[in-house]
C-alpha cells in the first residue's frame, strides 16, 4: 500500500484517497499550471493512524523519500541554514471542512535559517515575518496554544510603535515579536520551539492527523452528514511567498459570480501577504479586478488560467493564489459553493457555452435547491433591523410576535395571533407550542436539535443554537447580544434559510419560481429574470428524461388545479375523510349511531350526492389524467365528539335533570368505539367490511361522478384504492361488492365504465402477500407513511418528538425514517412486493404516495425499484419531477 503521492502522481478523480485539496492540486499541476511541487499522503495513512494510534510503519520512509526527491527539485534541504526549503503542511479531507482542521506555513524555518531566508531574499523583514508566523501557526495548531496569547503579543509590538498595520513592524520589532512567540511557547507548554525542521514537519502531519477528531469537527460533520472514518488526507507543499514586498500577494478568486453565476472577475487580492491573511480580514484587501494595474502580466495570467480551469472543471472554480515577486502560483483550486438560485443559472451558462450537455446540467443542481428556492422569501429590499444569527435548521421566513412558552404559543394563536415560539431549546412538552407557531426560534442546539428535527418534520421555519441571544424564558424576554430586549408580544422575524433573526416584522415577498410555476410569470416572457428562466430550462430537461411519473395528493379540486400546474400527471392519493368533515360530520354520526338498516341507509343516501359533488369537481380538475380515490381509512371516532366534553356535557344535563338522550346515545357509541391504538385499530377496509354499504356508497358515488363526467365529454380516469389490506380476502369481497356497483351503475346510466380497483401496500403482511393480493388488485400504491410505522413498530406522532433526537445524535438513523425512506428495511419490503406483484400481473400499475414520494433521496429509490409513479403534496411536486430526471439522466 502506498501511502504518499506526489503531486505530479495524483488526479482529481482521488478525492476519496488524496482528500479534495490534494487531488486538484494533482490535477492543476498535471494541467501544467504553476503549483509549487509537493506531495500528499493518504486519507488511509490517516485512518491507520486514527485507528491504531500510531503511524503506519512505512509512511515515515516513504515520506523521508518524496522530501528527497522534493528537496532535489527545489535544489535546497528542507531548513537548511543557508538557503532554507520551506513547506506548508495542509489538512485536506474528502469534501471540505471550512475552518475546521488548520494549516501551517513556513516549515523549516528556525534560529539558524531565519538568517539564511533573509540574506538569501535580500529582505531581513520578510524572513522574521514569516519565522514568527511560523511559531504562531505551530504553537496554536500544533502545540496548542491559546492563539490569543500570540495576538495579544502582536499588537502590543504594534501599539508600542504605535502603528496600526503589521506590515509596519520592521524586521528589529519582528525580532523581538519572535522572541516574545517563543516564551509563550515555553510558557504555555514547558518545552521550547522545536528548531529541527523534520521534527516540525513530522509533528504538523500529525496534528492535521488529531485534527479530524477534534469535537468542532466532530459536530461540523454530524450536521453536515459527512461520515466520521473518512479520514483526512496532508499535503506537504513547498512554500512560496506573498509576503516579499509590493510585487508580492496573495488572493482569492472565482472563476464566475457564486452569486448569480455571471462570468467576470470576482475575487480579493492583498500586497504583500501571506495566504491566511486574506480570510482572516486581518487588512483590507482590494477588488481582484484592481490587480490588472497592480500586477498587470501575474493578472492576465490569472484570467488564463481561470479560464483553463473554467474548461477543464467544467464548472465554477474558486481558487487561492499566490504571486511572488512577479510570479504567480496556484495554491488550490475547487468546484466552488453556490447559492441555490446560483446552481441552476451556472448550470444552464454552461450548458449554453456548450462545457456540460442536459443530463450533466441536471446533477449540478438538486431537489434541496429548487425547494429552497420555492420558500417565500424576506425581502431584501427591507430596512430591518437584525438582532441575531443562529443556525439555518428549517427554511421558510416566519413572522409572529415572540413567545416564550408553548401554553402561551397555543393561546395566542387560538385567538388568531401569528406567534414564534422562542425557548432556549425545545423538548417533547413544547410540541402543542411548535405546531400553533408560525416558526421556532432557539438559543441552544444544532441541527440535530430537537427543535431541528421536529420543525423539519412539520415542514415548519425554524432557527435554531443563535446563541448570542439571551433566552429567558422566566421573565418571557430576550436579550441580544448588544443589550437589546425583545419582550413577550414584540414582533420577531426569523429566516430559516439564513438563520437571521431580526426585530419587527420583515415584509414577506413570494419566491419568483413559486410564481413561475403557478403561471403567474412566464418564462419566455421579457421581464421573466434569469433564475426562473433557468428553472424552466432544468425543469424541461428534467421532464424530458424521467421514468417516473409524478402524481399529487389532493383532495380538492382546487388542491388538483395547484398540482396540475406545477405539474401532476394525475393524482396518486385523494383522502375521502377529509370529505366528512364540517357540516357533514353529522351525517357520519348518524351512520355510526345508527340502530337500524333504515337509519343507516338514511345516512348514507344524504351523503352520496355529496360525494359524487366531490369526484366531479375532481375528475374535472384531472380531466384525462388518472385520479386515485382511497375509501374511508381513518378511524370512526376521529369524526365523533372529544370523549371528555361529551361526558361533561351529559353529566351536566344529568345533575339538572334535562333530557339528555342523544348525548347518552352519543356517548355510548363513542365509549363503543375508543380505541386504545386508534392506528392499529378499527379503519382502512376493516371498517368497509364492517359497516354495511359505506364503500359500496363511496363506489356508487365514484362511478355516478365518472358517469357524469363522460356524458359531458369528459375523460374521468377513477381509481379505486383499498387501504389498510392485509390480506387478499379482503379486497376480493370488497371487489365483488363494488363490481356489482359498478354494474348497476353502468345499467342505470347507460354509460360504459373502466374503473380500475387496486389497493394501498402499507402493512408488513400485505407486502409480504404482494403476490396474492396482485390476483385482485390492478395496482398497488405503497403507503410508505403507515408502512414505515408499522415494519418499525414505533407510532410517528408518539416518536418523532421523543426519542428520535437521541436516535439521531447517536447515528442510529442518518435522517428520520419518516423523511427519507429506510432503504434496508422498509425499502426492501417495497422492492420484493414490486418484484411478486408484477410477477403475477404483468401490467400492474406500481406508485408510492406519502410524504417519501417527495423526498429527493427516496424519489431515486423508488426510480431504481422500478415504480411507475411518485405522488406528493402539490407543493412537492417540481422537487420529485427534478428529482426524478437526475435519477434518469
Ligand atoms: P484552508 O483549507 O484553510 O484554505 P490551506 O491549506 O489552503 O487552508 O492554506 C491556508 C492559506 O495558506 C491559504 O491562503 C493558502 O493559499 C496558503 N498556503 C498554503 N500553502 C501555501 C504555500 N505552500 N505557499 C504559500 N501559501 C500557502
Ligand atoms: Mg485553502
Ligand atoms: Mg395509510
Amino acid at each position: 500500500q502506498k501511502f504518499v503521492y506526489d503531486f505530479t502522481e495524483g488526479n482529481r478523480d482521488l478525492k476519496d484517497l488524496l482528500g479534495g485539496k490534494g487531488a486538484n492540486l494533482a490535477e492543476m499541476t498535471n494541467l501544467g499550471l504553476p503549483v509549487p511541487p509537493g506531495f500528499t499522503i493518504t486519507t488511509e495513512a490517516c485512518k491507520v493512524y486514527l485507528e491504531s494510534g500510531s503511524e503506519p510503519a512505512a509512511l515515515r520512509d516513504e515520506v523521508s523519500a518524496h522530501l528527497d526527491a522534493l528537496e532535489r527539485t527545489m535544489g535546497k534541504k528542507l531548513g537548511q541554514a543557508d538557503d532554507p526549503l520551506l513547506v506548508s503542511v495542509r489538512s485536506g479531507a474528502k469534501f471540505s471542512m471550512p475552518g475546521m482542521m488548520d494549516t501551517v506555513l513556513n516549515i523549516g524555518l528556525s534560529d539558524e535559517s531565519v538568517v539564511g531566508l533573509a540574506r538569501q531574499a535580500d529582505n531581513e523583514r520578510f524572513a522574521w515575518d514569516s519565522y514568527r508566523r511560523l511559531i504562531q501557526m505551530f504553537g496554536k495548531t500544533v502545540l496548542g496554544v491559546d492563539g490569543e496569547h500570540f495576538e495579544d503579543a502582536l499588537d502590543e509590538a504594534k501599539s508600542a510603535k504605535k502603528v496600526a498595520s503589521d506590515t509596519d513592524l520592521d524586521a528589529e520589532d519582528l525580532k523581538k515579536v519572535v522572541e516574545r512567540f517563543k516564551e509563550i511557547v515555553k510558557a504555555d507548554t514547558g518545552r521550547d520551539f522545536p528548531q529541527d525542521p523534520r521534527e516540525q514537519m513530522d509533528l504538523a502531519i500529525e496534528a492535521v492527523f488529531n485534527s479530524w477528531n477534534t469535537d468542532r469537527a466532530k459536530l461540523y460533520r454530524r450536521q453536515e452528514r459527512i461520515p466520521g472514518d473518512l479520514g483526512t488526507a496532508v499535503n506537504v507543499c513547498s512554500m512560496v511567498f506573498g509576503n516579499l514586498g509590493p510585487d508580492s500577494g496573495t488572493g482569492v478568486a472565482f472563476t464566475r459570480d457564486p452569486a448569480s453565476g455571471h462570468q467576470g472577475v470576482y475575487g480579493d487580492y492583498l500586497q504583500n501577504a501571506q495566504g491566511e491573511d486574506v480570510v482572516a480580514g486581518i487588512r483590507n484587501t482590494v477588488p481582484l479586478a484592481d490587480l490588472e494595474s497592480i500586477d498587470k502580466k501575474s493578472y492576465d495570467q490569472l484570467m488564463q488560467i481561470m479560464e483553463t480551469l473554467e474548461t477543464h472543471y467544467k464548472d465554477l472554480c474558486d481558487i487561492e493564489f499566490t504571486i511572488e515577486r512577479g510570479q504567480l502560483w496556484m495554491l488550490q483550486t475547487r468546484v466552488g459553493k453556490r447559492t441555490a438560485g446560483a446552481a441552476f443559472r451556472i448550470a444552464t451558462q454552461l450548458v449554453d457555452q456548450g462545457l456540460i450537455d442536459e443530463a450533466e446540467a441536471l446533477q449540478r443542481v438538486t431537489g434541496a435547491q429548487l425547494a429552497q428556492l420555492m420558500f417565500p422569501k424576506f425581502d431584501e429590499d427591507a430596512k430591518v433591523e437584525q438582532i441575531g444569527r443562529g443556525i439555518a435548521a428549517s427554511p421558510g421566513a416566519a413572522v409572529g410576535k415572540a413567545v416564550f412558552d408553548s401554553y402561551t404559543a397555543v393561546k395566542w394563536s387560538r385567538s388568531g395571533e401569528k406567534v414564534i415560539l422562542i425557548r432556549r431549546e425545545t423538548n417533547p412538552d413544547d410540541l402543542d407550542g411548535m405546531i400553533a407557531a408560525e416558526g421556532i426560534l432557539t438559543s441552544r442546539g444544532g441541527k440535530t436539535s430537537h427543535a431541528a428535527v421536529v420543525a423539519r418534520g412539520m415542514g415548519k421555519t425554524c432557527v435554531c443554537g443563535a446563541e448570542e441571544l439571551e433566552v429567558d424564558t422566566k421573565r418571557r424576554r430576550l436579550t441580544t447580544a448588544s443589550g437589546v430586549v425583545v419582550e413577550e408580544g414584540d414582533v420577531v422575524s426569523i429566516d430559516g434559510s439564513t438563520g437571521k433573526v431580526y426585530l419587527g416584522e420583515v415584509p414577506v415577498v413570494p419566491s419568483p419560481v413559486v410564481e413561475y410555476f403557478e403561471g403567474r410569470m412566464h418564462a419566455g416572457a421579457d421581464d421573466a429574470d434569469e433564475l426562473v428562466q433557468a428553472v424552466h430550462r432544468i425543469m424541461a430537461y428534467a421532464d424530458r428524461v424521467r421514468r417516473l411519473r409524478v402524481r399529487a395528493n389532493a383532495d380538492n379540486a382546487e388542491d388538483a388545479s395547484r398540482a396540475r400546474r406545477f405539474g401532476a400527471q394525475g393524482i396518486g392519493l385523494c383522502r375521502t375523510e377529509h370529505m366528512f368533515l364540517g357540516e357533514r360530520r353529522q351525517y357520519v354520526e348518524r351512520l355510526i349511531l345508527a340502530d337500524t338498516d333504515a337509519e343507516r341507509d338514511e345516512a348514507l343516501k344524504a351523503l352520496l350526492p355529496l360525494q359524487k359533488t366531490d369526484f366531479v369537481e375532481l375528475f374535472e380538475a384531472m380531466d384525462g389524467l388518472p385520479v386515485t380515490v382511497r375509501l374511508l381509512d381513518p378511524p370512526l371516532h376521529e369524526f365523533l365528539p372529544d370523549i371528555t366534553e361529551l361526558s361533561v356535557r351529559v353529566a351536566l344535563a344529568e345533575s339538572r335533570k334535562e333530557p339528555h338522550e342523544n348525548d347518552l346515545r352519543l356517548l355510548q357509541a363513542v365509549h363503543r368505539l375508543h380505541e386504545q391504538n386508534p392506528m392499529l385499530g378499527l379503519r382502512g377496509v376493516r371498517l368497509g367490511l364492517v359497516i354495511p354499504g359505506l364503500f359500496t356508497m363511496q363506489v356508487r358515488a365514484i362511478a355516478e361522478a365518472a358517469a357524469a363526467r363522460i356524458e359531458a365529454k369528459g375523460d374521468p380516469r377513477a381509481e379505486i384504492m383499498i387501504p389498510l389490506v392485509g390480506t387478499v380476502q379482503e379486497l376480493e369481497i370488497v371487489r365483488e361488492d363494488a363490481e356489482k356497483v359498478i354494474a348497476e351503475v353502468v345499467a342505470e346510466t347507460g354509460v360504459e365504465l373502466k374503473l380500475a380497483l387496486g389497493t394501498m401496500i402499507e402493512l408488513p403482511r400485505a407486502a409480504v402477500t404482494a403476490g396474492q393480493i396482485a390476483e385482485a388488485a390492478e395496482f398497488f400504491s405503497f403507503g410508505t407513511n403507515d408502512l414505515t410505522q408499522t415494519v418499525w413498530g414505533f407510532s410517528r406522532d408518539d416518536v418523532e418528538a421523543s426519542f428520535f433526537t437521541a436516535y439521531l445524535e447517536k447515528g442510529i438513523f442518518g435522517v428520520s425514517p419518516f423523511e427519507t425512506i429506510d432503504k434496508d428495511g422498509v425499502g426492501s419490503l417495497v422492492r420484493s412486493a414490486v418484484q411478486a406483484g408484477r410477477a403475477t400481473r404483468p401490467d400492474i400499475k406500481l406508485g408510492v404516495c406519502g410524504e417519501h414520494g417527495g423526498d429527493p433521496e427516496s424519489v431515486h429509490f423508488f426510480h431504481e425499484v422500478g415504480l411507475d409513479y411518485v405522488s406528493c403534496s402539490p407543493f412537492r411536486i417540481p422537487v420529485a419531477r427534478l428529482e426524478a430526471g437526475r435519477a434518469a439522466a
